[in-house]
């Protein structure tokens, strides 16, 4: 029979959090297994934008922007308002102290960013973007970690944690469709993601509806953290989540910026185009970037627009959350449907109908050259109708009694003129859970705690997995957890395999 392959420290997950944790892991000398499930590492981390929040930067230095840890500890309950007391304030200390470090951990990684940009209640502007996309986390990490000799196995995922005498000591898999084992000498680190895709954890903290309603990232089960409550831990913050909302589908092919190659020089020659050149040459670029998967704005319905499903009716009042009706639609799907008035007023500042955090904001005409594929434009509401294959008598009866719905309305608070021709079509729009906060309990090392908050030996936490109540509110934050924890992790993690002879 085949020995059971051993390691000093097994980190399960390769997304940012994973592939920060095997990375000090494997600088301390430990010998380091990473599991990915996917084909490929990746995670909600290539998903993201990739905006990443930190004080005393090299960026900020630069101009002139004098920026320290306790501030920004001090600046992010205002993100939090009524939740505030729900925070973990000795991990967010934790955050604040250690995402400088970080960022020029990734900076000597590879990693460029562009910014800071401002995001008050930030009393500092703050905020870096990652050039040329979120991929650039993955690939310069990756490279790294195996540079550094980390053993990572694809295709790989973990079902259940082993334990003997209360440690755990190892990691069950399922290997296309094999069985195998992994034993850890010191300690496996969880950094398996959210549970936005988890019906079950969804159904749990949140309620029915809300199980019914995708994540972004369909891999994101929550493995984690179910893996993790079979030994006594705890899930915190299990009902808070960006969403649900809706948004547009991604494209079906790559955006341009997506498929861009993380190359230093390229992102160097971004960063100095985003920073020197005018946004009138930069637009139709970054409007690439930006028409992704992203949320449109609430306004656009206070303006009048309305929300109807592929059959052309209407299924909610689109002011009060929309996101939770839609999955009761046929295809789970629905078209935002306006006219040239709203058409002009979404065309220009103040009125955008998306943005990217901290990039660029995106207006009708954006979409109109960007998105064809969710941008539909017709004279009459029959051209409309067949052009998104509903039928026509249906959307004309919807426009009918939504326009008699707004005449009666007027002199009220939300009164608004009637959607006349021509009219436009955004969509279709889905909705989606983003990320949600629902992270195991864990300590200032990142053991993970059991139900009388004692740490599971032998057992570690980090990013999303090892939220431990932490509030990550603001754009930048949780990926600025996932390579803070991930990094701390993996060294704790490391520590707990030592030379024999100290046995
Ligand atoms: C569309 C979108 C935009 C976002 N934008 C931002 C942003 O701009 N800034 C920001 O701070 N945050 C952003 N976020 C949130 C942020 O991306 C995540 O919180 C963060 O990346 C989490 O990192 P992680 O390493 O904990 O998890 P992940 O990056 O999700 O990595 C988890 C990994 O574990 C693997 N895995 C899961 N289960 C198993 C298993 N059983 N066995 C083996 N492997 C497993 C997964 O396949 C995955 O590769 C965004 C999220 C989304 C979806």
């Amino acid at each position: 029979m085949n020995a059971v392959p051993q390691y000093d420290v097994i980190v399960v997950g390769g997304g940012g959090a994973g592939l920060a944790a095997a990375i000090e892991a494997r600088k301390l000398g430990r010998a380091v297994l990473l599991l990915e499930k996917n084909p490929a590492p990746g995670g909600s981390t290539a998903w993201s934008i990739g905006s990443i929040t930190s004080s005393a930067t090299p960026h900020q230095i630069a101009r002139g922007i004098k920026d320290c840890p306790a501030d920004h500890w001090a600046d992010m309950p205002a993100f939090a308002g009524d939740l505030a007391s729900r925070d973990n304030d000795e991990l967010r200390r934790i955050l604040c102290d250690e995402v400088p470090d970080a960022f020029r951990w990734l900076l000597a990684c590879g990693v460029r960013f562009y910014g800071p940009v401002a995001e008050p209640p930030h009393r500092k502007p703050r905020m870096h973007t990652v050039l040329p996309n979120s991929g650039s986390y993955i690939y310069h990490l990756q490279r790294h970690a195996r540079r550094l000799g980390v053993k990572i196995l694809t295709h790989t995922r973990a079902r259940e944690l082993i334990a003997e005498g209360g440690r755990v000591c190892g990691v069950s898999c399922e290997e296309r469709g094999q069985r195998r084992e992994f034993r850890a000498r010191g300690a496996v680190v969880l950094a398996a993601g959210d549970f936005t895709n988890s019906a079950e954890l969804k159904g749990r903290f949140m309620g029915p509806q809300e199980a019914k309603i995708e994540g972004v990232n369909l891999t994101a089960t929550g493995d984690g953290q179910l893996m993790a409550e079979k030994l006594g831990a705890r899930i915190l913050n299990g009902d808070l989540a960006l969403g649900p909302e809706i948004r547009f589908i991604a494209p079906a092919r790559d955006t341009l910026v997506r498929l861009l190659p993380p190359w230093p020089a390229l992102a160097l020659f971004m960063q100095w185009a985003l920073e020197h050149l005018p946004q009138a040459i930069l637009r139709p670029f970054l409007m690439r970037f930006l028409t992704t998967a992203l949320a449109p704005s609430p306004g656009i319905f206070q303006s009048g627009a309305i929300l109807v499903n592929k059959q052309g009716r209407r299924f909610c009042d689109e002011c009060d959350r929309p996101a939770y009706a839609l999955p009761d639609q046929p295809d789970q799907v629905a078209y935002i449907v306006i006219d040239a008035r709203i058409a002009t007023l979404y065309s220009a500042w103040p009125n955008f109908v998306s943005t990217a955090p901290g990039v660029a904001y995106a207006y009708i005409p954006d979409y109109r050259r960007s998105r064809p594929d969710i941008y539909s434009a017709a004279a009459s509401l029959d051209e409309l109708a067949h052009k998104l294959g509903m039928d026509a008598g249906v959307l004309a009866a919807t426009v009918r009694t939504s326009n008699d719905a707004a005449q009666s309305r007027m002199g009220a608070s939300r009164a608004m003129p009637p959607l006349a021709a021509p009219y436009t079509a955004l969509g279709p729009v889905r909705a989606v859970f983003v990320h949600n906060e629902g992270g195991l309990a864990v300590d200032t090392e990142h053991r993970v705690l059991d139900q009388d908050a004692k740490a599971i030996p032998g057992l570690y936490a980090a990013g999303s997995t090892g939220q431990g109540g932490l509030l990550l509110k603001g754009h930048g934050h949780h990926l600025a957890w996932a390579f803070v924890s991930g990094r701390r992790a993996g060294r704790f993690a490391a520590y707990n395999a030592v030379s024999e002879d100290l046995h």
